[in-house]
């Protein structure tokens, strides 16, 4: 039988993909890489490069370097590569040629004809021009599919009822989003919408500008302006921000970024993903927008999509996966590579066309969301039992994250990790599977004291789970065997009262994770004390909250605000001013 390649041709990467044993399995180049960044030039000498090298070279070398040809596919134009004008249909030919070749090589037989993917927006020109470039690489183009409809094949190719997915594909230049019905293997496009100038690039140009604005307030010296550091700096940042999509903090070190005075300057700072998710909240707030006109175009709500899939490099980002979930009251899927599922998707209708039987792709996923229990909110109420996740369900095993806390006062010595599964944002709904306490911290520490904490997940379902001090580098770790066994529900009402029991429940105290008391303390005992009992009493003013009325809450809220001040500042006079307050409105509520 005849093998159909699939191929996604991207504006910054494409692949290619086959279906071999029932399963799609990615065409990787010499060095291990199923990626082939779309870029082409022509080196030094004129010799052609394709992808990386191309790549590499393009800052320095524009003239000889094309980017970016799939915004120009279907227009009449050239574009212009060391002194030669090229139509976009052969710019994008030598991509299709190149992952022809590696498919051919990798199956050990000539590959004749593709299935090759367009974004759901493109117009028949558009459409006509790829045909023409597979025709070029010498490709007979057997089908062009829409990009979210390769997608949702890889999710949904054996649906026999009907499924509605939200495909949401932010890549390196691009965003769309589509919403799409998938109906006894046939997918129908309802509605799209994008922005084709938004995408990965920008968040390195936001994270570029920060970065070198920093540079120059401590060094006077704008990098941007010297082309070699821009361009080093360029990939740097990209590395950085793929990184904080795992890592809470990511440093980035360039030695001998540029020279002043004939004196080396060496480029070293920390980069945290709050500072960087501020910096490109605003551009996804843009997705979020496409995404409701897309469901209002389909007249549907968000409770009518049944699956959201996150396609594209970008959507790595956690703030894409937690503004969507919060949009659409939904876990989006993550478990195919988003760099990949086209191309995958792509490879099936190849197969499918071929009359090949194609398997379900089966990924090791974390069924469960795990995190651990922190001080914040829950439904919009200041809480000792919020969860925060750190390994999102539906998460490709295995996985690393880590997440970022901070202690609450000064000289605070320890700090208390509970590890929780499940996907309420209360933890005492969500099952407790184990914790520990990192104690001897460094007591000469401000309030805002840094304490990674950071999840290993392996294909066993074994969690490590570690906390790291980050000004002392002091670290506990904790090995949960079976962390992503089932949870079940009668387990579930176990876990529950079980945590009521251990956190004492209105009547008795709670222990406020991130915040423990001080036992071993180096402060005066009336101090310890008088802390102790205020975040008893935090805790407990805390769970009355949801049954009380408007004007009890702001009252309640003010003063637990007060209360933690008078810790954090050890002012004693406050911590007793404060707490007898609170305390007369708890026990006054109680009674009521
Ligand atoms: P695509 O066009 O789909 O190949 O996506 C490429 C874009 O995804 C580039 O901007 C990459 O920097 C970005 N990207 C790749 N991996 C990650 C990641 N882990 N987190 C955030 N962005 C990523």
């Amino acid at each position: 039988m005849e093998t159909i390649i699939g191929i996604d041709l991207g504006t910054t990467n494409s692949a290619v993909c086959v279906i071999r044993d029932g399963k799609p399995a990615m065409i990787k180049d010499a060095d291990g890489s199923a990626i082939l960044p779309s870029v082409v030039g022509l080196d030094s000498q004129g010799r052609l490069l394709v992808g990386q090298p191309a790549r590499n070279q393009a800052i320095l070398a524009p003239e000889r370097t094309v980017k970016s040809i799939k915004r120009k596919m279907g227009q009449d134009t050239t574009v212009t590569m060391a002194d030669t004008k090229y139509s976009p249909q052969e710019i994008s030919a030598i991509f299709l040629r190149t992952l022809k070749d590696r498919a051919a090589q990798e199956l050990g037989r000539p590959v004749s004809k593709a299935v090759i993917t367009v974004p759901a927006f493109f117009n028949e020109t558009q459409r006509e021009a790829t045909r023409q470039a597979g025709e070029l690489a010498g490709l007979e183009v057997v089908r062009i599919i829409n990009e979210p409809t390769a997608a949702s094949l890889i999710y949904e190719a054996k649906a026999d009822h009907r499924e509605r997915l939200l495909v949401y594909d932010l890549g390196g230049g691009t965003f769309d989003v589509s919403i799409v019905q998938v109906e006894d293997g046939v997918v129908e496009v309802l509605s799209s919408h994008g922005d084709t100038h938004l995408g990965g690039d920008d968040f390195d140009e936001l994270l570029l500008n920060f970065v070198c604005q920093r540079f120059q307030e401590q060094h006077k010296l704008d990098l941007r302006e010297i082309p070699t550091a821009r361009s080093r700096l360029l990939q740097a940042v990209e590395e950085v921000k793929k990184q904080l999509s795992f890592d809470a903090c990511v440093e980035l070190n360039e030695e001998f970024i540029a020279e002043r005075d004939e004196t080396p300057l060496h480029l070293k700072m920390e980069l945290y993903r709050n500072e960087y998710e501020e910096m490109i909240e605003p551009l996804l707030k843009k997705t979020i927008q496409c995404v409701d006109d897309s469901l209002q175009d389909a007249r549907l709500h968000a409770k009518d999509i049944d699956k959201i899939i996150l396609v594209g490099g970008s959507s790595r980002t956690p703030l894409v996966q937690q503004m969507l979930e919060s949009q659409l009251s939904q876990t989006p899927h993550q478990e195919i590579d988003p760099d990949l599922c086209v191309a995958m998707g792509a490879a099936v209708q190849g197969a499918l066309i071929a009359g090949q039987d194609v398997g379900a792709v089966l990924v090791d996923i974390t069924p469960h969301t795990l995190g651990v229990q922190c001080r914040g909110y829950v439904h919009n109420m200041p809480s000792v039992y919020q969860f925060s996740p750190i390994i999102h369900r539906n998460t490709a095993l295995p996985a690393t994250r880590s997440e970022l806390y901070s202690t609450m006062f000064r000289g605070q010595p320890a700090v208390e990790v509970n590890v929780f599964q499940g996907e309420n944002v209360d933890v005492r709904n969500n099952q407790f599977i184990g914790g520990f306490v990192l104690d001897g911290l460094d007591e000469s520490a401000d309030a805002g004291n840094e304490i990674l904490c950071r999840f290993d997940l392996n294909l066993d379902g074994m969690l490590i789970v570690t906390a790291i001090e980050r000004s002392t580098g002091l670290e506990k770790r904790l090995t949960i065997k079976n962390a992503i066994t089932e949870f079940r529900a009668e387990g579930h009402e176990e876990a529950r009262a079980r945590l009521a029991e251990m956190f004492g429940d209105r009547t008795s105290p709670v222990s406020a994770t991130r915040h423990p008391v001080p036992e071993e303390s180096q402060l005066p005992e009336g101090e310890r004390v008088a802390i102790k009992e205020a975040i008893q009493l935090i805790a407990k003013a805390t769970n009355l909250l949801p049954h009380v009325g408007e004007e009890d809450v702001q009252e309640i809220q003010e003063l637990i605000e007060q209360l933690e001040d008078a810790i954090a500042n050890h002012s004693l006079s406050d911590l007793g001013r404060y707490h007898e307050r609170l305390e007369d409105i708890v026990f006054y509520l109680q009674e009521a």
